[in-house]
């Protein structure tokens, strides 16, 4: 066996054999910040950025814990809980998992609504070790006393801060309040919200927190751009690039499920095998979309931000978003569903003069990480005269810009020559704002 470097994180011979079984070798930093945490049993927040490694390093420590006596166990009962806001990153978890399970005897079960209820309740009263679900699934199960919630060891909830987002914090903060007091619990995400801490904190003492990156970090290795765009071209622009930048697969991300049915039809019409993937799906054909192009039998996935949360999709080098969401954190969860693992992934951004308001809240996160491209046949009128839609900080500071802001800034004049801003440009400034808010009213 070759060396694995997992063995410095004091896991057991029986996990580091499944470990390179399964191809890993060296543990990510989250992974070796965290497993060692965790199996001191400490209770915590952990936020990492996308595709660092997460899933193994809250499953690891609980298996370590988890490995029987015996072989196979005698008893089963849940020890191991892990709360997922969708059903896709569930079944993600879930077959992360189950190498782990079957190596160490543990019988594990999904639990997601869609699913078959009656073949749930099968297995949970059979006993299992493992549960991986959905939280209002999982709330129906406990409350149905299919589930001894008392006797659970080790609770997780992933992508926390997704549950905020689809209303899911009624159910989390009844499952929290009848975990018992000695149960570990471990809330991640890669964006951690103030209102997620404080959810945690009213149930968890103590409670540590773990940051490897900032909340909101995207990737190093993703490399971003904007494309600015008339919002009656955006279909022709989504064309345009597919096939001029020789895109074979990508993940395309919308606002709405009307407009998903929409694109994909486009780009159906367009000759490309496509699948969708949204909240009003039925489970079976969310099911099918999601593995047809993790295996590649279709190119194109077009989905709402359902499939922003977590998934780890094969060979995806690129991620388009058609439109801005509607939640800024999802901007960030969505283009992490390329440039995983320490992989290069690009992303790029179409966004129309409408969207502006919201791109401008984003422009945080972005920063200057994202580069605007002009093709000037699909770029507004007015992006192309100014030659930028949106100013990034850097460009604020930087030496040359076609305006200005502040007073002693450079720009370029008339004849395309450097000069430094007046106090005159600066009026001239306020005026043009004047006029365009008076124009607005
Ligand atoms: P996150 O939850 O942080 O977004 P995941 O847990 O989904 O990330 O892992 C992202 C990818 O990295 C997956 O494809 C996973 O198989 C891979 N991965 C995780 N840990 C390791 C490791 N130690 N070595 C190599 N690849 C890893
Ligand atoms: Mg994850």
């Amino acid at each position: 066996m070759t060396q694995n470097h997992f063995a410095a994180l004091k896991l057991s011979r029986l996990l580091l054999e499944i470990l390179s079984k399964e191809g890993y070798s060296d543990p990510t930093p989250v992974q070796k910040r965290l497993i060692p945490v965790l199996l001191s049993g400490t209770n915590t927040t952990v936020s990492a950025q996308t595709g660092s490694g997460k899933t193994l390093a809250f499953l690891l420590p609980a298996f370590e814990k988890m490995i029987p006596a015996t072989l196979p166990p005698v008893h089963h009962y849940p020890k191991l809980f892990v709360l997922s806001p969708t059903k896709e990153l569930a079944q993600q978890i879930y077959e992360v998992s189950r190498p782990f399970s079957r190596a160490l005897g543990l019988r594990g079960v999904l639990l997601q609504g869609g699913g078959k209820r009656q073949e749930e309740t099968r297995k949970l009263k059979q006993g299992v070790d493992v549960i991986v679900a959905t939280p209002q699934r999982a709330l129906e199960h406990i409350e149905a006393k299919h589930i001894d919630i008392k006797a659970v060891r080790h609770f997780v909830v992933d992508e926390a801060d997704m549950m905020f987002d689809m209303g899911f914090v009624s159910y989390l903060e009844k499952i929290f309040g009848m975990l018992s007091t000695g149960a570990q619990k471990v809330v991640v995400s890669a964006t951690i919200t103030p209102r997620v801490v404080k959810l945690a904190k009213s149930y968890i003492q103590p409670l540590r927190r773990i940051e490897l990156d900032p909340p909101g970090m995207i990737a190093e290795t993703i490399t971003q751009h904007l494309y600015p765009v008339v919002k009656s071209k955006k279909e022709a622009l989504l064309s345009w690039l597919i096939s001029t930048r020789e895109i074979k697969k990508a993940l395309v991300f919308v606002r709405k499920k009307e407009l998903a049915d929409g694109v994909a039809e486009s780009l159906q019409s367009w000759g490309y095998k496509v699948g969708i993937l949204h909240g009003e799906r039925m489970h079976g054909e969310r099911k099918r979309a999601l593995l047809a192009f993790r295996e590649g039998r279709i190119s194109m996935l077009v989905a709402t931000d359902i499939a922003a949360r977590g998934l780890d999709i094969p060979d995806l080098d690129v991620v388009i978003n058609y439109d801005i969401p509607h939640v800024k954190h999802d901007f960030i969860h969505r283009v992490g569903r390329t440039g995983r693992a320490g992989k290069e992934g690009v992303a790029m951004t179409l966004v129309s003069p409408d969207e502006i308001e919201q791109l401008h809240d984003l422009h945080k996160v972005l920063g200057s990480k994202i580069k605007e491209v002009i093709l000037p046949e699909f770029a507004p009128k007015e992006v192309k005269a100014r030659g930028y839609l949106i100013q990034a900080p850097q460009r604020r500071r930087g030496r040359t810009k076609p305006n200005a802001t502040k007073r002693g800034d450079i720009v370029l004049n008339k004849k395309g020559k450097k000069r430094k801003t007046t106090k005159r440009d600066g009026f001239k400034l306020l005026d043009a704002k004047k006029k365009s808010s008076k124009k607005r009213r």
